[in-house]
């Protein structure tokens, strides 16, 4: 390990390149001899807005996020993402269609983990009382229903399964053709804790079937070749800039907090269509909740990231992550990268599982690039604690830390996002298989 620092396998947050680390490390007593330190320096100063404006082109750049949609820095996280695309969405849709019921403002949750289902709780209890926010949140699919043991979420659907309701694709045209779209379409891309995640291969069962919700090309053609506005929201929290994101134009709401691949917590980006941008007041007007301001990403979007006080270190170290990923080739050399860190751990996972020493929790076609879960077996053949701590234990002692699962699933989770190098999980694969070993004799 490098400067005696162990190499960080924890889901988040997560590990950082070194030479950004030692280079913030420096900043935070001046910050490019400007005399004060990054985390004293002001969010109105010349030297932030050109950082913020970087960052900014960069993850524009990498993800090729087109002129349709802003990007925007904010704080609370993912789990406040959870509430704003809420209270966002509803708003655009109470302005869209302000005649309708709030039964009829659905908020449909694809179900692949317990990131998709806190949001979808999120959604509900927003919804549940008479003074909500006027929506009705429903599952459109729940994966557990097609899981190995009828309980865990270990897949992602076929896309057979997935039920979204019916809409009208021209009422985007003509407002009053009915059943309206719904006010949001949700899931959650790489599910953390469970380590799934949707193929980003279109084609796999396992992608995200966008295909259901778009109307045939030829529908698009008769309303001049304009696709829907639909409001397909992404939770990419743990799976940002890990990869490219497909038919990212198609989505209304992309959201991450930096503290897996991208830089330390407080952080969160949110990828925004302009169509998304809606007047919360004028909303409010027509019945909508109210959104508080820090939530409004119209109130973001319009003071450039600086309505209030930005999480200024975190998005410093966020632009050196996103300058080191250019020095290193950009997302397409990290998607081959992280394509190949999987590979080889779901390899010896594999080897493991041969030796009757390990077991996978995923189905196949359904794994996590970056989180990768797997249970330690006793010698009953059955999922052990003992043996699962024998593992975190030896591997602790070779310098690999934050290898324990979830406390909610339990098993060994090893996340293997950028920072972690293809060395790293090498040195990795070669403890397993030592491991493996030394269980079997
Ligand atoms: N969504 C996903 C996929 C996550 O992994 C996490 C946290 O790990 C969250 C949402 C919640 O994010 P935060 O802790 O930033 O609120």
């Amino acid at each position: 390990p490098d400067n005696n620092r162990a190499v960080n396998f924890g889901a988040g947050p997560s590990a950082l390149p070194l030479s950004v680390l030692q280079k913030a490390s420096t900043n935070i007593l001046n910050f490019q001899n400007t005399g004060i330190g990054i985390t004293e320096l002001s969010h109105r100063s010349k030297e932030f807005t050109g950082l913020l404006a970087d960052l900014e082109a960069r993850i524009r750049k990498q993800l090729d996020v087109p002129p349709t949609h802003k990007i925007i820095f904010t704080q609370g996280g993912g789990t406040g993402q959870f509430s704003a695309v809420v209270y966002n969405l509803l708003a655009r849709h109470r302005l869209l269609y302000p005649e309708l019921g709030d039964d009829e403002r659905r908020l449909e949750y694809v179900l692949t983990g317990s990131w998709s289902k806190r949001a979808m709780e999120e959604a509900k209890r927003l919804c549940a009382s008479p003074r909500g926010v006027g929506g009705n949140a429903r599952v459109v699919v729940d994966a557990r229903a097609f899981s190995k043991d009828g309980k865990s979420f270990d897949n992602i659907p076929p896309h057979a399964e997935y039920q979204f309701s019916p809409y009208t694709a021209a009422s985007l045209v003509h407002l009053r053709t009915r059943p309206p779209p719904p006010a949001l379409i949700y899931y959650c891309e790489n599910e953390t804790v469970d380590g799934v995640q949707f193929s980003d291969d279109l084609e796999s069962p396992q992608s995200f079937p966008f295909g259901l919700l778009f109307p045939p090309d030829s529908d698009n053609e008769e309303r001049g070749g304009h696709r829907p506005l639909l409001p397909l929201v992404g939770d990419y929290s743990s799976s940002f800039m890990s990869r490219p994101i497909p038919r990212l134009a198609d989505h209304a709401v992309i959201f991450a907090g930096a503290q897996k691949n991208l830089g330390p917590a407080g952080l969160t980006i949110v990828i925004v269509r302009q169509d998304c941008l809606v007047d919360a007041d004028a909303a409010a007007k027509l019945g909508a909740a109210p959104i508080p301001l820090t939530f409004a990403y119209k109130t973001i979007a319009d003071s450039n990231s600086v309505y209030n006080t930005p999480s200024v270190f975190a998005i410093y170290v966020a632009e050196l992550v996103m300058k080191n990923i250019e020095r290193e080739g950009g997302l397409a050399r990290y998607e081959q990268v992280n394509r190949r860190k999987k590979q080889k751990l779901y390899g010896i996972v594999e080897e493991g599982e041969e030796a009757g020493v390990l077991r996978r929790k995923v189905q196949e076609g359904s794994e996590s690039w970056m989180n990768v879960v797997f249970e330690v077996l006793g010698k009953d053949g059955l999922a052990s604690k003992e043996a699962e701590q024998r593992f975190i234990d030896g591997a602790s002692q070779k310098g690999m830390l934050g290898l324990k699962g979830h406390r909610s699933v339990g098993g060994i989770r090893a996340s293997i996002y950028n920072a972690i190098t293809e060395d790293n999980v090498e040195s990795l694969v070669v403890y397993t298989t030592e491991f493996i070993q030394a269980e079997k004799d």
